[in-house]
């Protein structure tokens, strides 16, 4: 019985140090972070020493942090001060990148990204190339939201459509006001007025219910005569109505972009849903989808209406995007492209 039991025991030991012995750790020799193409940014994590297979990573990328565990490999020689590489390149976009050992046989690696991508991540495992003297790696891409392309929607004309827009809030109404002071009524105004710019040069007539700092009826009005007025400042000739907003929420985690229509509304959920494939297209926030509520201005415009919410204000990071010109250019861009394929100009799919 007792020898039995240390057969057992020895014969345990033996297996438990071939395992062992057969996944002998990977160790780090580099990150590097750069721009693969305008589109994409590419973090290379070589090692040497052990093998690595897809179950040995694991990612996850949300609001803009990539987290990256490894098993059965150690940092090495690799650590924040040394090691990590962000080239010039992909410094606009990547803030930094930590590697810390979180087990034993266990590393994490956390990239920080400054601009704003998407909230998926392509893994690649490539052998080792002696020819060109490098190390296995370990290869991350990560898209960023997509400048708008220049030519993409130039080739329509909007032949003098009136096209409503709606710039939320204003005056004694603020909207939502983010945590440096950021406020909703400034940030639907400043994107409203670029999209302007853009649709009247396209072609399209602009409506605007405001474009100051004020409240279209008057302040202090019950805000169902706030609204109405909105809606009144559509003719009847009108197209399109679209208002914009950004989102809040008690926790700051809340983020990224939705467009609304009313229920049942057929081209208005046509419009909220192209005006939401271009926001998440050129916005590049996490997709909180098409949603259908009963908000005023959509049950009671008397053309197809959306509202947008371009992001959570109360949101640090989205917060400093929403109020930077560079980005609410690209939301402009966004909404003027879900307008043109709403018409079927220039070609574009619906
Ligand atoms: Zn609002």
């Amino acid at each position: 019985m007792l020898r039995k039991i240390l057969t057992c025991f020895s014969l345990m030991l033996v297996l438990a140090l071939a395992g062992t012995a057969s996944a002998k750790p990977a160790e780090l020799t580099g990150i590097t972070a750069f721009d693969l193409n305008n589109e994409t940014v590419r973090i290379e994590i070589s090692y040497s020493g052990g093998k690595l297979d897809s179950s040995n990573v694991s990612t996850e990328l949300r609001e803009g942090l990539l987290r990256v565990e490894l098993d059965n490999a150690l940092p090495g020689r690799v650590s924040r001060v040394s090691g990590t590489q962000i080239q010039s390149d992909a410094r606009n976009c990547v803030e930094k990148i930590l590697v810390n050992k979180t087990q034993k046989r266990h590393t994490g690696i956390q990239v920080y990204f400054k601009e704003a991508v998407a909230d998926n991540v392509t893994v690649l495992l490539e052998p080792a190339n002696r020819s060109d003297k490098k190390d296995a790696r370990i290869v991350l891409d990560v898209k960023k939201y997509s400048a708008p392309k220049e030519d993409t929607y130039s080739s329509y004309d909007g032949n003098g459509r009136i096209v409503v827009l709606d710039p939320g809030h204003g005056g004694s109404d603020w909207g939502a006001i983010g945590p440096t002071g950021v406020s909703e009524k400034s940030v639907s105004l400043a994107v409203s007025l670029k999209a302007e710019r853009l649709l009247t040069d396209a072609g399209y007539q602009v409506v605007m219910t405001r474009t100051t700092d004020i409240d279209v009826a008057a302040p202090g009005v019950p805000d169902a005569a706030e609204l109405q007025a909105r809606v009144d400042k559509a003719p009847p000739n009108a197209e399109l109505f679209i208002s914009v907003h950004c989102n809040a929420f008690s926790n700051s985690n809340a983020n990224g972009v939705e467009t609304y229509h009313a229920p049942n509304a057929v081209k208005g959920s046509r419009l909220a849903r192209l005006l939401n494939e271009e926001l998440f297209r050129l916005g590049g926030l996490n997709n909180r989808g098409v949603k259908a509520a009963r908000f005023y201005v959509m049950t009671h415009s008397q053309c197809p209406a959306s509202l947008i919410e371009l992001g959570f204000i109360t949101n640090p990071r989205e917060e400093k995007l929403l109020a930077s010109s560079d980005y609410q250019q690209k939301l402009a861009q966004a909404i003027t492209n879900a307008v043109n394929r709403y018409f079927n100009q220039g070609g574009y799919e619906s």
